[in-house]
């Protein structure tokens, strides 16, 4: 798995500018069935992914921790929320509370979650690949290409229902 993380950046870029152009032309142009598809493939895909074997999300980026968010983990922690912010998040460029350093603090060694019951909202959905309207996404989906090897095989299986281009 540690083989195909390293190399994900890479494969990324190779397609990076294909996947600007096939995602411009999915917001113009948006199946009707494009819910139905992603909600296929995305069960597809993580029927055979080892999440615990990878991890690579929690290493490398931050979830945006929302008010509840923050309220549900606090307590979880019997914290102050406050303390619970200043020790752990901060308010970024884009008006979100995200984590201070990656990787993510409750990580645990063996790649489990340590607050799995009261993750974020965010690591809940995340990659957001049976997320309904998923060509609204874009941006998020272009990024996580880079972290997250599902991802990266779920927009390559997207292609080739589309516009039957892509990597098998
Ligand atoms: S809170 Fe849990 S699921 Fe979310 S990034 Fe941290 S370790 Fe991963
Ligand atoms: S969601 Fe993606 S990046 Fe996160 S652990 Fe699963 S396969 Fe890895």
């Amino acid at each position: 798995m540690q083989d195909i993380i390293d190399d994900l950046p890479n494969k990324a870029k190779e397609v990076e500018k294909e996947n600007q152009k096939f995602f411009h032309k999915l917001r113009k142009k948006t199946p009707k069935n494009l819910d139905y598809i992603m909600q296929e493939l995305h069960e597809e895909e993580f029927s055979k992914t080892d999440c615990l074997a990878c991890a690579n999300c929690c290493k490398t980026t931050s979830p945006i921790f929302t008010n509840a968010d923050i309220a549900g983990i606090s307590k979880h922690f019997r914290m102050k929320e406050h303390q619970f912010i200043s020790q752990f998040l901060y308010f970024d460029e884009d008006n979100h509370y995200v984590l201070k350093s990656a990787p993510c603090h409750f990580l645990g060694a063996d790649n489990e979650c340590m607050i799995y019951d009261v993750r974020p909202k965010a690591c809940r959905e995340y990659p957001h690949t049976d997320r309904k309207k998923f060509h609204k996404i874009s941006d998020i989906t272009m990024n996580n290409i880079a972290i997250c090897p599902a991802t990266y095989n779920i927009v390559e299986k997207l292609k080739l229902v589309i516009e039957g281009k892509g990597k098998q």
